[in-house]
């Protein structure tokens, strides 16, 4: 049976992996690797050409696409929404609540903070207790959600134009998480060791090393503005207003189930640990 103890060490084994990554290829920011952009990069593509590609080109690494902003501003509102009725749900239920944002700002002392962000933390008694993702559109980024399970509390996943709202519990993803993070140590290795393989595929036509043979990226084809058709416009957005009362509710809900869990485990201490706002994935 794995624990999460074997992931944690497999987990900062892979960091200490990722320092000598960040060192060799320059992407340190504020005296610390860019672990975020690092995984990302190493998870984006199966070919290990294209990620060693990224990882010694990052400076000239430029959008290829422009997105409307429309799904940002999609999830961002969501986002914004849920939390204002899961601060309900906690005043309802007698749970002490405050919003904590990156700002490093003497809020006090709370029993339970919500710390702002991608994605939305929630803590109580000084412990990161629980995550919200929340995706405003339909497209979802498994790479990311994976990425969010290497930290050990539960996230809760909320598709608002689907009206799915589901946990997931790292702890019962061990075998997934160990696969994971090894695959991930394996690759790491083959970057740094120059032993790499070239994989053709789908990804060449996204790719930015236009040296490579395969590379089938052309200029100007994917340059306009993603976004979607004005039929598709109005009903995207009334199913989106339609649906997010009741993914509101669904999330508040199981917050406060959690926390009341949370709460019977109690051991009494409150103090709020700034630093672990700063999470290494
Ligand atoms: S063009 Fe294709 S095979 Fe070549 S580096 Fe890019 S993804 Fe890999």
């Amino acid at each position: 049976m794995l624990t999460t103890k074997e992931t944690e060490r497999c987990k900062q084994e892979l960091l200490a992996k990722m320092k000598i990554i960040a060192e060799t290829y320059g992407w340190i920011r504020a005296s610390r690797p860019c672990a975020t952009a690092l995984i990302q990069t190493l998870s984006s593509t199966p070919c290990d050409r294209q990620v060693k590609y990224k990882l010694e080109n990052r400076a000239s690494l430029g959008k290829r696409r422009r997105f409307d902003s429309y799904y940002r501003e999609k999830s961002e509102f969501a986002t914004g929404m849920i939390v204002e009725r899961v601060k309900s749900a906690l005043l309802i239920n007698g749970l002490d609540a405050a919003i904590q944002t990156e700002e490093r700002s003497d809020v006090g002392r709370h029993d339970i903070v919500i710390a702002l962000g991608s994605p939305c933390k929630v803590y109580a008694n000084g412990e990161a207790r629980l995550r919200i993702e929340v995706k405003g559109s339909l497209g979802i980024n498994l790479e990311q959600i994976s990425r969010y399970l290497l930290d050990s509390s539960p996230l809760i996943l909320v598709r608002v134009m689907t009206r799915h709202v589901t946990k997931i519990e790292p702890s019962a993803l061990q075998p997934y998480l160990l696969f994971m993070l090894r695959e991930l140590h394996e690759k790491c290795d083959r970057i740094l060791s120059s032993k790499f393989y070239t994989i053709p595929g789908n990804a060449c036509f996204a790719c930015p090393d236009d040296r490579c043979p395969h590379n089938r990226y052309r200029d100007g084809r994917s340059e306009g503005l993603v976004t979607m058709a004005n039929d598709d416009f109005g009903e995207d957005l009334v199913s989106f207003f339609r649906n997010l009362s009741y993914v509101s509710e669904k999330t508040a809900s199981t917050v406060v189930e959690e926390l009341r869990v949370f709460q019977g485990q109690r051991e009494g201490h409150t103090n709020f640990p700034r630093d672990q706002l700063a999470g290494e994935f």
